[in-house]
């Protein structure tokens, strides 16, 4: 299939130069990261990871990821407040994986004392990939929901002027200027600041609780930008810092340092690595708390791989969504096939299968931030291995999604610049604030496009796999 750059990736020489436009307009558009040897300061800073031409992205893909996400809002939203299923979905998890499980107590710990909060904000990203069929369609299929921690709403804003400059030095004018605007980080703010809003208390802040780590902090400036321009306070605080410094009043009001805090906005918390005892204790305390954390701990369990697999189960989605067919009948149309390995028949089978044909499948750990998926001759190895014991239930299979590649180049800093085979990974954000049982605020709140060389089974742009990149839509 000719794409629409086929002529300009002839040529290598208008490439080379269009690459170093493209890099200071991404340094100065704020497309930016801090280093990996200094990722606490800003004294050195370099621009994160995009790639040099915007990727082909099917418009009709693109429109179906838009419209199916105010239910995924829906879905993620009536999960986090569904106890029983939460309960059943995750009982042979917890029996084997000490994250999930102690993710559950606290959730079982809050629900027992009653929960303080009554507002409650959710911001997610619904990932997908466009799955090639035998004909050569491409479908939308969804890789998995995010549930806690989703970024680059606020970096990926910033790629969209970096290639529309890279189309016209490329004498592509027209088609630069058919990029869409989007602004995700705007929108995440604007959830934020209505559920400060609606916890009513106007000296009270807005706490992102952070990393150690923090290299990627500018795309969190740009949430936080937004917040400052409606005169709302924001901290940024550890869990360390909570630990240290953080109270509740009688009324279960969350106090940091003495101010009192309206919304937790979690940009940590999603991986074991990111726990130690006090850690825990940190979490215990916001999730017992009013303020209205981004997410609670019961949406965190919502975005949990086991249950994306216990979703695709005929009927579960219509137990979910009752009154809502259309609704689930649109989100069913983005699963792929998931399978669980729970102990018994069903398990045994998809696991003899997937041994005898590794390629079909992905093999996933209840984990986040990628890099942890289990591809080919290694899902087969480990499969076998643990096949027969009940490690086998911390994991789901997934088929496994075939994108049809494209040629691109990928910037990044210190890095020799050449072509590869690339795919590409659409998240579309979702935000909504409920108060009580009304939801107040729906939305889908822009999109992110990742692409990654072929040759990379896993892992996103934190980790150091995927780059930023605007879709071009055809
Ligand atoms: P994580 O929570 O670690 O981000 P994901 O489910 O998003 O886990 O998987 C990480 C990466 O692995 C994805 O970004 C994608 O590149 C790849 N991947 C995941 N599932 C599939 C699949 N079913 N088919 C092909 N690639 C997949
Ligand atoms: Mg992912």
């Amino acid at each position: 299939m000719a794409g629409p750059w086929e002529d300009v990736l002839r040529d290598a020489a208008a490439l080379r130069e269009a690459a170093a436009v493209a890099v200071d307009a991404a340094l100065l558009e704020g497309v930016l990261m801090r280093t990996e040897a200094r990722p606490n300061d800003s004294d050195e800073v370099n621009y994160a990871p995009f790639t040099l031409l915007p990727s082909v992205v099917p418009c009709a893909l693109f429109e179906q990821a838009y419209a199916v996400q105010q239910d995924f809002n829906l879905l993620v939203d009536a999960i986090s407040q569904n106890k029983e299923f939460l309960e059943r979905t995750l009982a042979s998890t917890i029996k084997v994986d000490d994250f999930t499980a102690r993710l559950f107590r606290i959730h079982t710990q809050v629900l027992e004392e009653g929960l303080a909060q009554s507002v409650f904000l959710g911001i997610n990203r619904s990932d997908y990939m466009f799955d090639c069929g035998v004909d050569g369609t491409p479908a939308l299929k969804q890789i998995e929901i995010n549930t806690i921690a989703a970024s680059f709403g606020g970096l990926t804003s910033r790629t969209v002027p970096v290639h529309r400059r890279v189309l016209k030095v490329l004498g592509k004018s027209e088609e630069a200027s058919r990029l869409l605007p989007n602004n995700p980080s705007r929108e995440l703010a604007l959830g934020i600041a209505k559920a400060w809003e609606l916890y009513g208390s106007p000296s009270a802040v807005v706490m992102f609780l952070v990393e150690e780590v923090q290299r990627n902090i500018f795309d969190q400036r740009c949430v936080e930008n937004v917040l400052w321009d409606r005169n709302i306070r924001v901290i940024r605080r550890r869990f360390r810092d909570v630990f240290e410094q953080g109270s509740l009043d009688a009324d279960r009001r969350l106090y940091v340092d003495g101010q009192e805090v309206a919304v937790v906005y979690y940009r940590e918390g999603y991986v074991p690595k990111n726990y130690d005892e006090q850690n825990w204790e940190a979490r215990l305390l916001l999730e017992r708390s009013r303020a209205v954390k981004c997410p609670d701990i019961a949406t965190q369990l919502a975005g949990t791989k086991k249950v994306q697999q216990e979703l695709s189960r005929a009927g579960t989605l219509e137990e979910l969504l009752p009154g809502r067919a259309q609704a689930a009948a649109r989100i069913r149309a983005t699963f792929a096939g998931l399978y669980s390995l729970d102990e018994g028949e069903e398990g045994d089978k998809i696991a003899a299968t997937a041994i005898a044909e590794p390629d079909r499948f992905v093999l996933k750990p209840q984990r986040e931030g990628g890099g942890n998926n289990l591809y080919g001759e290694e899902l087969k190895q480990v499969l076998e291995k643990i096949k027969d014991s009940p490690e086998r239930t911390s994991y789901i299979l997934m088929d496994k999604i075939k994108p049809q590649p494209a040629i691109n180049y990928l910037l990044r800093a210190h890095s020799p610049f050449q072509a590869s085979e690339c795919i590409s990974e659409l998240g579309i954000f979702g935000v909504y604030v409920r108060q009580g049982r009304e939801l107040v605020l729906n939305k889908a709140a822009g999109h992110l496009l990742r692409t990654k060389a072929m040759e990379h089974a896993d892992g996103g742009v934190a980790a150091g796999v995927a780059v930023l990149d605007t879709p071009y839509l055809v």
